[in-house]
């Protein structure tokens, strides 16, 4: 069987509207289905799906995540696995999300994380909400999509706490972080890959309010590597832990594969940090994968 893909490339996408009667925005909608098959949420049983289509034409596909066992707050919700895959892949900009159920406050919020965050549109799929959709219909090109600032009017963001020419998410920028000289705990299979993994992903968070950027890089047992960028919000709690950025790529790469293929992992973080990631990213490292070696790492500001 084929793996489930997470990233339908813009030829690809047309190609499917096209075999469909569709257009590329009508086909967001259609795939919503086929992502909440792939989400994993053994505590709600409530299967959510996210679409987006980015500045290039690109689809991706967003899932929510549950982890039993650990406090609900370590969930990944499927707005903020799609942004986390937009990011993995390069992706600069989200212009439209199709989702199953109403985006809760917490995405609402998190996606103000992006630039012209208020332009995004969203359409949601399910039979009740669409009668809102019609009702909203701000732009009849866009079909139903109605913006984000529809949903979060009075919105609280970057704009309030940053310089405008600060990068927001998913906007390219390197944090200038390197290996502190003191690399106290050693290495871990297959470490030094692993490691530098997580340099880079900690080197591509966003994380403009604390200062304090940080990454995860996950191995399996086949030795094949994920990296996860922390991503900080301006609201603070609607941040994504870089362990869950991981857990996104690795859920993205390896389609239905368990957790407990998860054999090593490397937290890369500043030192001294005013926050810091470290006991939660074990706990829940701990959690799914009970066999994974977790290292912890910092890095400096060169
Ligand atoms: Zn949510």
């Amino acid at each position: 069987m084929d793996r489930p893909r997470f990233v339908i490339d813009s030829a690809e996408a047309e190609e499917m509207a096209e075999q469909l009667g569709q257009t590329v925005l009508q086909l967001l909608r259609s795939l919503v289905k086929s992502a909440q098959i792939l989400a994993r949420p053994p505590i709600s049983k409530f299967h959510v799906g996210a679409i987006g289509m980015g500045s290039s034409g690109r689809i991706f596909f967003g899932v929510n995540l549950e982890f039993p066992g650990l406090p609900l707050n370590q969930s990944v919700h499927a707005e903020q696995f799609l942004i986390a895959n937009l990011s993995l892949n390069a992706e600069p900009c989200l212009k439209y999300l199709a989702v199953s159920a109403a985006p809760c406050g917490h995405c609402r919020q998190f996606l103000q994380e992006l630039r012209g965050a208020p332009d995004v549109k969203i359409l949601i799929t399910s039979s009740e909400d669409e009668k809102e959709n019609e009702m909203n219909n701000f732009n009849d090109k866009d079909q139903e999509f109605t913006p984000l600032s529809h949903f979060l009017p009075h919105r609280f963001g970057p704009d309030d706490l940053l310089h405008k020419d600060v990068p927001l998410l998913l906007e390219p920028h390197r944090n200038g972080f390197s290996f502190c000289d003191d690399l106290r705990n050693g290495k871990i299979n297959g470490g030094d890959d692993v490691k530098h993994a997580a340099l880079e992903a900690a080197n591509m968070s966003h994380a403009p309010y604390s200062g304090c950027p940080s990454g995860v890089a996950l191995l399996d047992v086949e030795g094949k590597i994920y990296k996860g960028s922390y991503m900080e919000s301006a609201a603070y709690n609607p941040s994504l832990p870089p362990a869950q950025a991981a857990l996104v790529a690795y859920v993205a790469s390896s389609g239905g594969e368990g957790y407990e293929r998860i054999v090593g992992a490397v937290l890369m973080e500043k030192e001294d940090a005013i926050i810091k990631q470290e006991h939660t990213s074990r706990l829940l490292l701990q959690c799914i994968s009970p066999k994974c070696e977790f290292k912890v790492f910092h890095c400096t500001k060169n």
